[in-house]
């Protein structure tokens, strides 16, 4: 009972117990709901890049992000009344990039288990002054894993202690190699505190976008991804949702994960009400009949009799993935006590 076994081993014996009983079709339902036809070229129109900031901690990534909300003209004008809603828009003379700020890896990893990704560009947050740490590894890991394009900001040059360099070399070795050592991966040094580079920062992430030929169909009923999602007191669900396809419009039929229902109201990054969001728009939306989890995603329907047949799949489906769980767990005690 206490000998340790390899994966292969384990899995022959659960097989025998049948314990793997069909998990793959499980999961399956809901992808068959998801599945698409390929989007006609002709359809297709420029969309924002949609970035999201990665690296060790204390090496400024919040920092990072409100500097850039900073430089934001719009927010200016606005009088510098930002909501918190897990994303922002920068608008960059007249070109604009849509910012995740939602904290941690566990929605990224819910999206990319539905095979779909938030992000288009992860900016690399290294400090000058520490270098690369555990945890920019793991990000670099997480980037590549999910094919994202990586752009590193080196921040923190104003400090004495900062070395660009030294930053450059120790990234070579993760295959993130800057121009002026014989690579293409840009780098940007910054300084979330005194702003300088930020701007270059912005501009690279826009020339990245353009080589990227990021397109969407914004004529077709809205999807996308939860980016955040939680119960108020007075409006009931209120969830962010980053539109990936179509345009959402207020009144549209919605499912999220187990939640449904008919966009009652929709507020920009801005806190500004909205009728309608078209691709890489973040928007915060009213109307879901429950809290749906970040990372799953929201499909716009025609109806809203199709949204609530949506939600109740998903809800069926996840009770039987659970007790699948269970019975499989189940099945290993089994096992155990023999
Ligand atoms: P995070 O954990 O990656 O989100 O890092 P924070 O943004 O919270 O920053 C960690 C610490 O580094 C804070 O004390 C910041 O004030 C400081 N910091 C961030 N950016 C800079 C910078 O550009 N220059 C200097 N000198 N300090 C910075
Ligand atoms: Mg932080």
């Amino acid at each position: 009972v206490n000998q340790e076994i390899d994966y292969d081993t384990a899995e022959e014996i659960a097989m025998e117990f049948d314990v793997l009983c069909e998990k793959e079709e499980v999961v399956d339902v809901i992808e068959e709901l998801l599945k698409e036809e390929e989007e006609d070229e002709n359809t297709m129109e420029k969309r924002p890049p949609v970035v999201c900031v990665m690296g060790h901690v204390d090496h400024g990534k919040t920092s990072l992000l409100d500097a850039i909300r900073h430089t934001n003209v719009i927010d200016r004008e606005a009088g510098g009344i930002t909501q918190h809603i897990g994303a922002y828009v920068v608008d960059v003379n007249g070109e604009k990039i849509t910012f995740l700020d939602t904290p941690g890896h566990e929605a990224f990893t819910a999206m990319r288990m539905r095979g779909a990704n938030s992000t288009d560009i992860a900016i690399l947050v290294v400090a000058a002054d520490d270098g690369v740490m555990p945890q920019t590894v793991e990000a670099i890991n997480h980037a590549k894993a999910a094919g994202i394009e990586i752009i590193v900001a080196i921040n923190k040059i104003d400090k004495p202690s900062a070395n660009v360099e030294r930053v450059k070399q120790e990234l070579t070795e993760y295959e993130l190699i800057a121009e002026d050592w014989g690579g293409s991966t840009v780098f940007v040094p910054v300084s979330a505190h005194t702003g300088e580079g930020i701007s270059d920062l912005l501009e690279m992430i826009l020339l990245t976008a353009e080589v990227l030929e990021l397109k969407a169909n914004p004529k077709r009923e809205a999807r996308g991804l939860v980016i955040e999602a939680q119960l108020d007191k007075g409006k009931g669900s209120v969830a962010t949702v980053l539109v990936q396809k179509g345009t959402l419009h207020v009144g549209d039929a919605i499912a999220a994960g187990s939640a449904h229902g008919k966009v009652r109201a929709m507020m920009d990054d801005k806190g500004r009400r909205v009728k309608e969001a078209g691709p890489s728009k973040p928007v915060e939306i009213l109307g879901l009949n429950d809290v749906p989890k970040a990372g799953e995603i929201f499909v716009g329907c025609a109806t809203e009799k199709e949204a609530r047949n949506f939600a109740e799949t998903f809800i069926s489906q996840n009770k039987m993935k659970l007790l699948e769980e269970t019975k499989s767990k189940m099945s290993l005690d089994d096992l155990f006590s023999q």
